[in-house]
């Protein structure tokens, strides 16, 4: 694994007065790129050939360099690293860099400076370790089952990977689980059945509460001598969401939880304190667990159920493509800065401050 040593090592050859903000062209990339703009940084987009001319289609946002590679993870490459690293280039992650990339491959052979603390990567792409990490933050998550033969009330059934919700489904009883997971596996959904995740069904509404999380601002909800901002949060819409137009005899395909889309929302205010708290403790557990712990955007996942809260289910320790709602600034940004406030801002703002306090070494790794 590449220590932060070494990344430290290669700042210190970083002209950090021209550092260029830096991102594979995909999710939240003109975000991204049009708030490091904003911000007077220059910016640099790791793009396919075919994809250039999207960036280009939106001005404000286009990177003012590109390298092209023919797959994204050809980022890897000699060649592209080093010249990322010529043109002083930090890398903001996001959900596309980390699936193309692989946890993994960035851990042990990305050698460019990376916004945030890249250890947080192996915690959010292990779901044991994700576990460990909600459960050292006193959060409520659903029950496990290892196997499904302990299944005693509905589950949720997810498979590994960031597959944006493909073929994960919801059933009744043992039988159905054993019945469904040999199914996925002849469909090639899955190897084999010990790879899904069997987790007990949620019922309620879902709330995706989009944070930062910065070590350096001053005020504000403070939460291990630095701020908590909730930036603001959405919703997402999956097919699953519309199956009521299917009724009375609903189609298979809307039995589907992938990602389609998201919805803009807002909290009602007396619940703010427990989106606040959730994101407090996340924080806190996460400088126990892998010092100096997240740093910057991260999502908490979450479903309300009238009588049992907030049960979170899933961490996103980076930029999520719900913020893309908000590009200059939401409900909340409002409340926290004097100006339009989008997360990619957020981080060029950060990322800035850092530079003239001369403690960049606290946001990169
Ligand atoms: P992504 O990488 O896009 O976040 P994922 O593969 O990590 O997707 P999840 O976000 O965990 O998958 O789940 C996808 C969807 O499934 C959720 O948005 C939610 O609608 C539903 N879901 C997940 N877990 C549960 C649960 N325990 N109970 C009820 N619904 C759930």
């Amino acid at each position: 694994m590449i220590t932060k040593a070494e990344v430290e090592e290669l700042l210190s050859s970083y002209d950090v007065s021209s550092l260029k903000v830096s991102t594979i062209c995909s999710h939240s990339a003109l975000q991204i790129f049009h708030g490091a703009k904003q911000l007077g940084f220059k910016t640099l987009g790791v793009t396919t050939p075919e994809r250039r001319f999207v960036y280009e289609a939106f001005p404000l946002a286009t990177p003012d360099k590109f390298i092209e590679v023919s797959e994204f993870k050809h980022m890897l490459d000699r060649w592209v690293q080093e010249r990322l690293r010529a043109e002083n280039a930090v890398i903001i992650p996001h959900g596309s860099f980390v699936e193309y990339l692989g946890p993994t491959e960035i851990l042990e052979r990305l050698r460019v400076p990376v916004f945030g603390n890249r250890a947080v990567l192996e915690w959010e792409g292990d779901r044991v370790k994700q576990r460990t990490w909600f459960k050292e933050a006193g959060l409520k998550t659903p029950r496990v089952f290892e196997d499904p033969s302990e299944v005693d009330c509905r589950v949720f059934v997810k498979f590994p990977g960031a597959k944006g919700g493909r073929g994960y489904f919801t059933a009744g009883s043992s039988e159905e689980v054993e019945a469904r997971l040999e199914e996925a596996v002849r469909k090639g959904l899955i190897r084999d059945v010990r790879e899904a995740y069997i987790q007990e069904f949620i019922p309620g509404v879902r709330y995706y509460f989009h944070y930062f999380y910065s070590p350096l601002a001053e005020g504000g909800l403070r939460v291990c001598g630095g701020r908590l901002e909730l930036m603001s949060m959405d919703k997402r819409i999956e097919p699953i969401d519309e199956a009521y137009r299917g009724l009375p005899d609903v189609p298979e395909e809307f039995f589907d939880y992938t990602v389609t889309g998201n919805q803009p929302l807002v909290l009602r205010e007396s619940l703010l304190k427990d989106a606040l708290k959730m994101g407090a403790r996340v924080v806190e557990a996460s400088k126990r667990l892998f010092p100096p712990g997240i740093i910057g955007p991260f999502c908490l996942e979450t479903i309300y159920h009238p009588d049992r809260g907030f049960t979170v289910f899933e961490v996103s320790a980076r930029i999520v493509a719900g913020t893309n709602l908000y590009p200059s600034g939401s409900p909340y940004t409002v409340y926290l800065f004097e100006e339009p406030m989008s997360t990619g801002k957020r981080i060029a703002v950060e990322l800035k401050m850092a530079v003239e306090k001369d403690r960049l070494r606290e946001v990169v790794y």
